[in-house]
């Protein structure tokens, strides 16, 4: 089966990708960090793997998926379009979405990290998974895990609270086939941009000092990538600004 093509879509995609990554260097010479500081992660839910295709045809090779069996299904219909594709088997995918422990096992089959980590029962659906899915043949490497900070304390977006923080890390820290990488976050969208990625840099700060080979910082989104970038992201999840407005379907 191949993928349905279209120049037009491509096209779309190729401005949004090219304006996406200005916009990220331009970020990134801004806040006087180095290029290649800050990792563009696509985030491609709710779009057809046609979409994912195109995108690796323009060179993208980290992408974002939040919604579990929609990525699993749509990673498995791209490998078998493209058996053969060199770029394609070497596209990978993270998790940003929360997980369910339901659906554990089936994210560890094609997550390469997973962004969202925030309870210690997931980390452990999670660490089973790896070992299942290493057992039989589906993934060959560690699952990196962020923990997800809550900025505010607002439970629809999930994550953590600092004062959690210590001890979740230490739970990844001794689950089997999890290598801790460092904290996401998703800042409230309020206005205050500046002020919550001041926020995240430093509890990263902190995190950091106890965790000093866990440096990851998963942060900013189409609209404020340039905040988290100046507050020391090291990667960015952008979605809208790239694939165009989500189709409207209830999360
Ligand atoms: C959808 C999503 C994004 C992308 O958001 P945009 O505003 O479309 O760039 C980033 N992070 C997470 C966790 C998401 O669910």
């Amino acid at each position: 089966m191949t993928l349905p093509e279209s120049d037009a879509r491509r096209a779309e995609l190729a401005r949004g990708y090219t304006a996406a990554r200005e916009r990220l260097d331009a970020a990134v010479a801004a806040a006087g960090r180095s290029p290649g500081d800050v990792q563009l992660l696509v985030v491609t839910k709710f779009f057809p793997a046609a979409d994912v295709r195109h995108l690796i045809g323009l060179g993208v090779r980290t992408f974002g998926e939040s919604r579990e069996p929609e990525a699993g299904r749509k990673i498995a219909e791209l490998r078998q379009a493209d058996a053969t594709d060199a770029a394609v088997a070497a596209a990978e995918f993270d998790m940003i979405g929360s997980v369910q422990s339901k659906k554990a096992k089936s994210v560890a089959r094609w997550a390469r990290t997973v962004h969202s980590v925030d309870r210690a029962k997931v980390v452990d659906a999670l660490s089973s998974g790896v070992q299942e899915a290493c057992d039989t043949g589906s993934r060959s490497a560690d699952l990196g895990i962020l923990l997800q900070v809550s900025l505010d304390g607002d439970p629809h977006r999930g994550g953590v609270t600092v004062e959690e923080l210590p001890e979740l890390a230490e739970h990844v820290r001794g689950a089997h086939g999890l290598t801790l990488q460092g904290l996401m976050v998703i800042a409230p969208v309020d206005g205050a941009a500046q002020r919550w990625m001041a926020r995240a840099q430093e509890i990263h700060a902190a995190f950091v000092s106890d965790h000093p080979d866990a440096r990851e910082l998963s942060a900013g989104m189409s609209g404020d990538l340039e905040e988290a970038v100046a507050h020391g992201s090291t990667c960015v999840r952008v979605g809208t600004a790239i694939m165009g407005p989500r189709p409207l379907v209830s999360q």
